[in-house]
């Protein structure tokens, strides 16, 4: 009788030990992540800012968890971008050393393997509302790239448009442009972008103004429209890079100006998207994060955020250019009202997404961190800063160590190679004023030998931003 008994529970056991990691379809977590544009690390109300009102962010925190210590992948929109939704450091994908314009001949590789690619395999509707910028040109967009459908600007908001992009039939044309002045290779005016839908152009120029109602518009009837299956929602929005656009609700309204009124109206999105996750239910199983693609343009001056006590912005390798104010935000799946004051990156939500549905793949550089949002430690170690494809600097705990520094657009001085490389404790000197290399030489060791290996370990792509479209017309800088 014994043999029999046993193997039966053997058999009963061996199913039940195969499920144990598996998440079941009707039960595999919602992602949302919401992604502002140029937003800097001291501009919500509840990373500090004196005169921006978020109250809607603010609730998503006591609600969830805020990070202190949570990196973009690069200090620019394109690799940041591409890191995101690769968990891969940018130089792999040849995208580290710029950004793509409208005269860019070519976009991510579409055999790079994205977030959306992934759960989309797994059975997630996924859909991309807002800025792109890993290409605009068919081939590139986020339809190839793992996304059920697409609507926004593909690039910055301050760019121009490629004349040779398809229009739909019954395109939107504003402002007394006629279809074939849109098709025309024309002076180049900044700010003129088109709005998308899917690989079409719905309406040029797009109005600004109106954009981010509209963006919320999409993201809430996504949410609607996919109440029974699950769904990733990438919405990066165009704001707040400049030139900044707020709808008349807004304008006018926040103590900081217009960059405020901006700022105000992406927190409003922020607060209608949670509460169709409230009304629908969803809430209980979708996990929204909300973060940055890089720190404040600070050359834009007043129309240009605020890295609060971090020091430097966007383009640089200085905390503030990389340091993002981050949520995360689900209700029974992130531990409440908590600040997490470990490190991670925009790099690590490709493997905690996967974590959290029960999917086996990870990003190459992309660390899990699942036990960070439940309240323990993040795996997250090492942080390359990289400018291009060079390491400017790296993150050990609480330490970092500059071997290379340069500001961008007149702000923070020249590019500068260190022969002694700079240190800085971010624990007791989070602005990065004290130079403490001299005191610590068995770190700044430790961490060369860290960074020697990367370099080892992580080779350059090949560079996306040398083929260049001849028929759009461009400033000489670009030349
Ligand atoms: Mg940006």
């Amino acid at each position: 009788m014994k043999v029999p008994l046993l193997a039966a529970l053997f058999l009963f056991m061996v199913p039940s030990l195969c499920l144990a990691h598996e998440v079941h379809d009707a039960e595999k977590p919602n992602f949302i992540v919401i992604f502002a544009d140029d937003l800097g690390y001291g501009d919500l109300s509840c990373y500090g800012h004196p005169s921006i009102s978020t109250p809607y962010i603010d609730r998503m925190a006591t609600e969830g968890q805020r990070w202190t210590d949570f990196y973009a992948a690069a200090p620019v929109c394109t690799p940041s971008r591409a890191g995101l939704l690769t968990g891969r450091y940018p130089t792999r994908t040849g995208t580290a050393s710029g950004v793509f314009f409208e005269w860019s001949a070519e976009g991510m590789d579409p055999a790079e393997v994205t977030i959306a690619e992934t759960l989309k395999s797994a059975g997630y509707t996924t859909a991309a509302v807002g800025k792109w910028h890993l290409g605009h040109r068919k081939a590139y967009l986020p339809t190839s790239q793992g996304f059920d459908s697409y609507y926004g600007i593909p690039y910055s908001n301050d760019m121009g448009i490629d004349a040779k992009m398809t229009f739909a039939k019954d395109v939107k044309l504003r402002g007394g442009v006629t279809l074939e002045q849109a098709q025309m290779p024309a002076k180049r005016k900044t700010g003129l972008v088109p709005l998308m839908e899917n690989e079409e152009i719905i309406e040029f120029p797009c109005d600004q103004d109106s954009l981010t109602k509209r963006y919320t518009e999409r993201c809430v009837e996504f949410i609607k429209e996919n109440q029974k299956k699950p769904f990733f929602l990438y919405y990066a929005s165009s704001f707040p890079h400049v030139p900044l656009h707020a709808s008349a609700e807004f304008r006018g309204k926040s103590k900081r100006g217009l960059y405020g009124d901006v700022v105000e109206e992406l927190d409003a999105s922020v607060g209608r998207i949670l509460e169709t996750l409230r009304q629908t239910g969803l809430d209980k199983n979708t996990i929204v994060v909300f973060t940055s693609d890089n720190g404040p343009w600070l050359s834009e001056k007043l129309r240009g955020g605020s890295s609060g006590l971090l020091r430097g912005g966007k383009g640089m390798t200085w905390d503030g250019g990389m340091r993002e104010p981050t949520v995360f935000w689900g209700p029974g799946q992130i531990k409440a009202g908590s600040i997490c004051r470990e490190v991670g990156s925009t790099l690590d939500l490709y493997t905690t997404f996967t974590s959290l549905a029960g999917i086996k793949a990870k990003g190459e550089d992309s660390l899990d961190l699942t036990p960070a949002l439940k309240g323990g430690k993040s795996p997250r170690e090492l942080f390359y800063f990289y400018r291009g494809d060079q390491i400017y600097a790296l993150r050990w705990g609480q330490w970092k160590l500059h071997l290379v520094t340069e500001g961008w657009l007149g702000v923070e001085g020249d590019k500068e190679v260190h022969k002694s490389p700079l240190l800085y404790h971010l624990g007791r000197d989070p602005g990065e004023k004290y130079d403490v290399a001299s005191h610590h030489q068995d770190v700044v060791r430790k961490m060369l030998s860290f960074i020697d290996k990367q370099k080892e370990d992580v080779k350059p792509g090949r560079n996306l931003y040398v083929k260049k479209l001849d028929y759009v017309d461009r400033p000489a800088w670009s030349k």
